[in-house]
């Protein structure tokens, strides 16, 4: 068998232009532009890629982006002000902070200073309780991409055994409990697991998010199975010359792909539809805002 490469660049192409048309719809009848802030504490470069890459994409879909980049040693009263300020905002309707943050920075008390109702990537404790237990919520971006490919490639999801192999906050959790929305039997493996082979073997549906180059092979996969790699690693490539590197997943994609029915690669896969998602939910925001009608084709 070779797996259906589920392409995650045009899943999120699509997104992409499903949240265009809902802006240029929000604008035309509401006057309204929904907006995006996005707050970089230092100049870790992988978060800056990160940060520009989304401002520029929230810009093509017709969205206002806000970026505030701060200094490294920046006081944590100084952000937590800065995200007063954005809360009490009504052309920001949407607001990330990007992750990590310098060391001396409470994540926790950071994220949960922001307006659940604004926290665009879900990671606020009242959008964690609302999606564990099955309310309305700001979905996390990278499991809405998930579900929302797994959708696009198996339909219903119903009675299907799923194995999150991961049990972050930001990811393994929240993938799990939309899973569970879904119906799915699911089970979240993690570094104690027994036997994560046999586990995984069982799975129709397996998420791996792990942060682990290339773990899962394809002799942990049930034959048929759908793959969604979560990972990004970047490993040494000295078929590219000394010193190169390249990314891949934490999943085996050569030897996975000869026995999944359908697989995302690394990269291009979960990865695009994560900003996608970021997109759409920044128009979510927008909608339940301004008491306007909600894309019922943007979220879960
Ligand atoms: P974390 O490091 O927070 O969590 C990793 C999880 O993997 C933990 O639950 C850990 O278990 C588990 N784990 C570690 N080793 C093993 C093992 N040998 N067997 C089974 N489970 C193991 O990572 P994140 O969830 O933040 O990210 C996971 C990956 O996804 C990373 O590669 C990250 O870069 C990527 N990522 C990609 C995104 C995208 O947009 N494509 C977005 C976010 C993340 P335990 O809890 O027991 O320690």
């Amino acid at each position: 068998m070779t797996a259906k490469i589920i392409d995650g660049k045009a899943f999120a192409a699509t997104v992409r232009e499903k949240v265009a048309v809902h802006v240029a719809r929000i604008k035309k009848d509401h006057g309204i532009t929904p907006g995006l802030a996005v707050v970089l504490v230092g100049e870790d470069p992988a978060s800056q890629v990160y940060v520009r890459s989304k401002g520029k994409m929230t810009v093509e879909v017709g969205m206002n982006s806000y970026e505030h980049k701060l200094e490294i040693d920046t006081k944590e009263a100084d952000l937590l002000a800065l995200i007063d300020q954005l809360n009490n905002d009504p052309a920001v309707h949407a607001i990330l902070v990007q992750l990590p943050l310098p060391d001396h920075l409470n994540e926790d008390l950071v994220i949960n200073s922001i307006d659940p109702a604004k926290d665009v990537d879900g990671f606020h404790i009242s959008n964690v309780g609302l999606l564990a237990t099955g309310q309305k919520s700001m979905v996390p971006c990278t499991p809405l991409g998930c579900l929302m490919m797994l959708r696009g490639q198996l339909g219903s999801l119903s009675g299907l055994d799923a194995v999150v192999i991961g049990r972050s906050n930001i990811v393994g959790k929240p993938m799990a409990q939309l899973l569970i929305g879904d119906s799915c039997t699911v089970t979240v493996a993690h570094s104690r697991t027994k036997d994560l082979p046999d586990v995984v073997r069982r799975a129709d549906i397996v998420i791996a998010a792990v942060g682990r180059a290339e773990m899962v092979p394809g002799d942990w996969i049930k034959k048929g199975a759908t793959v969604i790699d979560v990972g990004i690693n970047r490993i040494d490539a000295p078929e590219k010359g000394e010193g190169k590197t390249r990314l891949v997943g934490d999943v085996d994609f050569t030897s996975a792909s000869a026995v999944a029915g359908a697989i995302t690669p690394v990269p291009g896969g979960v990865g695009p539809m994560t900003i996608a998602c970021l997109l759409a939910n920044t128009v979510t925001a927008c909608c339940r805002a301004n008491g306007l009608a909600e894309p019922d084709d943007l979220t879960v």
